[in-house]
């Protein structure tokens, strides 16, 4: 499986934004074992869309696409996506409701027309509805070729790319991703400094900047939690991984350790 990252979006080409969102995919196309080959810009204009796309479909899989899904003029990835596979839009009425509560919540009387518009997906696309704006995104997979579409703003990018893991890139992937929790025991059990974030960290700082497994520390309000995770071939192949780590992770802190489990 073999994808490309395309951004639509001219003030990614003037240099007036940073395009995070190509790092963003990057980062997390890679964790799933799936190999990007390219990355593109291209501005909101209907034809260089058009054209880059077809050119990333004649050397992919799997496109995957940020931007231009908003309710404007220049908002034209999906109407070019659904073109590129001969799909029709059609109206999607949970994609309508939630933008009619979003919009309404914002204290607008009624929804425009280029709101209603976004409501649109295409035909026989996995919808990707949108928790924090308007803009549905969709997955659409026809003719061994899948697009992906998401919005442009990063925080709607993320929480939808998420969705499109479960829906769809997980069981693609040919990696799964395994975790190990460390839970230190809470402020009653242990002292100050063995049980606090930052204290729990420093000892452990050395393992931090792991790429695979890597290690993170959360803190949680029954006490500090260390994740261990590695992506692998299976679950047997990312304990290998884990387990050399978890060794060192005991013997550094030993007595303050509650539980240790597997969290998948
Ligand atoms: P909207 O409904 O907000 O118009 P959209 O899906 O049409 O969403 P764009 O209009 O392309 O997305 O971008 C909206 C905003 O999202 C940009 O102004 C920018 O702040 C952010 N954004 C877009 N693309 C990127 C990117 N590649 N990297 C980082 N931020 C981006
Ligand atoms: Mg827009």
């Amino acid at each position: 499986m073999t994808a490309e990252i395309l951004c639509v979006g001219t003030e990614i080409l003037l240099g007036d934004i940073v395009n995070t969102n190509a790092q963003f995919l990057a980062r997390e196309l890679a964790k799933l074992g799936i190999s990007v080959h390219y990355q593109t810009v291209v501005g909101d204009n209907a034809q260089r869309l058009k054209s880059v796309l077809q050119i990333a479909f004649s050397r992919a899989d799997m496109v995957v696409l940020t931007g231009g899904l908003g309710p404007t003029k220049d908002d034209l990835t999906k109407e070019i996506v659904a073109q590129y596979f001969g799909l029709e839009l059609v109206f999607d009425q949970k994609a309508y409701d939630m933008l009619e509560k979003r919009i309404l919540s914002y204290g607008l009387e009624k929804i425009s027309e280029s709101n209603r518009k976004q409501a649109y997906v295409p035909k026989g696309a996995i919808v990707l509805y949108n928790d924090n704006g308007t803009a549905p995104g969709c997955i659409i997979e026809k003719g061994g070729k899948t697009a992906i579409l998401l919005p442009g703003p990063p925080n709607e990018m993320e929480a939808m790319f998420a969705k499109a893991r479960e829906a769809y890139l997980n069981s693609i992937s040919e990696n799964t991703i395994f975790s190990v929790n460390i839970k230190i025991k809470s402020r009653k059990e242990i002292s100050a400094q063995d049980s606090g974030e930052s204290a729990v960290a420093d000892k452990i700082s050395h393992l931090l900047d792991l790429a695979n497994p890597t290690v993170a520390t959360y803190a949680k309000e029954d006490g500090v939690l260390i994740r261990v995770t590695a992506c692998a071939e299976n679950k047997e192949k990312a304990l290998e991984a884990i387990n050399p780590v978890l060794e060192q992770i005991k013997s550094i802190l030993g007595n303050s350790i509650a539980h240790i489990s597997e969290a998948e």
